[in-house]
């Protein structure tokens, strides 16, 4: 079945997906690529699969201070039981560091003594903590020999990865461990998707920008801020148009100005049916516009179009500061995914409602929950306060979404219920 565009869809009440799966049919796949130091690169998407030059670790080594030596084992290999008896003293014949090995091969009866991270010489295949050997001159004695298991201690070359494995695929985002990773292997630069640039403003005449003065009638512009962060925590670049005055010229030059640099455009406010028109005929003055109502709360009202003839994505997003992180999360984070050609779904669980949760049948509801455990270790999830579209404390205290879909009426204490977590940090 083909998906039809945004502007094919009519007036009819539209569903949570078909809009999704609607503004998809806006952006025409993952950007272009560029090459970053690796320094540089937290939080960015691979664009190409990262393949292990060599394996790591590159050799076999010791996982303890202490000596190495081959401890007599039954089978080829190491971790078998012992094989007959082993040496009581055994003869100190070298010294290995990380970074300094011993170069000679250990024959029977010998040993050496070995920091950690240091490459096992030829012959050793265990290694035996200082605190368990007593050494005199060269000699070495185990103090409990009936402990020592063949093989121990030992970090085995490639037991991280070996060469020609795929260490990261294409698509995946770069954390912390993934840098940690990719510095192992070497890789001093990476090849990742060019960040998504998402021109964002504000309008409504009422919507002051903090550190203004504020008369009577005004209010702090919210959502610029949330959706920065929003933006920042899904990898784009953001170009910060401000606050528009609701005023066609105003809006028809920020939004070229916009349009010729920006991969998506957003906006806040100034959808509403009584308010449309500013937004609504500015972006039609240069490009297409539709107004849709979607079943979803908070979420309403919202209107997605493009710009120029670029055709640059624009989604006006509703003003309610809650409604607008919501949409953000269901409509503009799936976009900025195909933009980063991010591989992995997000994360989805499932928890045991603790409270109720409103939603009527046919349309889809994203309420503010707080997670916890219980001794059985089942996620519980518990709402987080009054659900107002415009109330942003209790936004503050959740940190995941409860969605209740449209095929459910309600979750009551006890059901299970679908959540979305909020605010992961690249
Ligand atoms: P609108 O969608 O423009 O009708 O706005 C709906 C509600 O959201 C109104 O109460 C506005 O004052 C409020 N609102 C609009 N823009 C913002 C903003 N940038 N920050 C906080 N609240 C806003
Ligand atoms: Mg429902």
């Amino acid at each position: 079945m083909t998906t039809l565009s945004c502007f094919e869809l009519g007036e009819r009440m539209l569903s949570v997906s078909e809009a999704r799966a609607s503004l998809l049919t806006l952006v025409s796949g993952p950007l272009a690529t560029e090459k970053v130091a690796l320094v540089h690169a937290h939080g960015r998407v691979l664009a190409e699969a990262v393949v292990a030059a060599f394996d790591v670790p590159g050799h076999t080594n010791a996982a303890m201070d202490g000596i190495a030596l081959n401890w007599p084992c039954a089978e080829e290999g190491v971790g078998g039981p012992l094989a007959g008896e082993s040496p009581a003293e055994w003869r100190l014949v070298g010294q290995a560091l990380a970074g300094q090995p011993w170069q000679g091969r250990l024959g029977p009866g010998e040993c050496i003594s070995i920091t950690t991270g240091a490459p096992l010489p030829e012959g050793a295949n265990t290694v035996i903590m200082q605190e368990q050997v007593t050494i005199s001159g060269d000699q070495v004695n185990i103090d409990s020999a009936d402990r020592v298991k063949g093989g121990q201690h030992v970090r085995m070359a490639g037991e991280d990865i070996t060469r020609g494995q795929v260490a990261l695929e294409a698509g995946s985002r770069i954390d912390a461990a993934a840098l940690g990773f990719l510095a192992s292997l070497g890789q001093a630069d990476v090849t990742v998707r060019c960040r998504p640039r998402v021109a964002v403003f504000s309008t409504g005449d009422e919507v002051t920008a903090p550190g203004d003065g504020r008369d009577a009638a005004a209010i702090y512009d919210a959502n610029r801020y949330s959706l920065i962060g929003l933006l920042q925590e899904h990898g784009a670049e953001v170009m910060d148009l401000g606050i528009v005055r609701d005023d066609d010229n105003a809006l028809v030059a920020r939004l070229t100005e916009a349009a010729e640099v920006a991969d998506l455009v957003i906006s806040s406010g100034g959808v509403s049916v009584g308010q449309a028109d500013y937004t609504k005929a500015a972006v039609e003055s240069m490009g297409r516009l539709t107004l849709w109502r979607i079943a979803l709360r908070p979420g309403r009202p919202m209107a997605c179009g493009t710009l120029g003839e670029q055709q640059v994505p624009f989604l006006g997003l509703p003003g309610n500061p809650v409604a607008c992180m919501v949409t953000f999360l269901c409509f503009v984070a799936p976009l900025l995914r195909v933009m980063l050609g991010i591989s992995q779904a997000p994360l989805r669980q499932r928890a045991v409602a603790d409270g109720r949760f409103n939603s009527r049948l046919g349309r889809t509801d994203f309420c503010r929950g707080r997670l916890s455990c219980d001794e059985d270790g089942r996620l519980h999830v518990m709402p987080t306060g009054a659900q107002g579209s415009g109330i942003l404390s209790s936004m503050v205290a959740a940190d995941c979404l409860v969605e209740v879909g449209d095929d459910m009426e309600n979750a009551n204490p006890g059901d299970t219920v679908t959540i979305h977590p909020l605010f992961r940090f690249p």
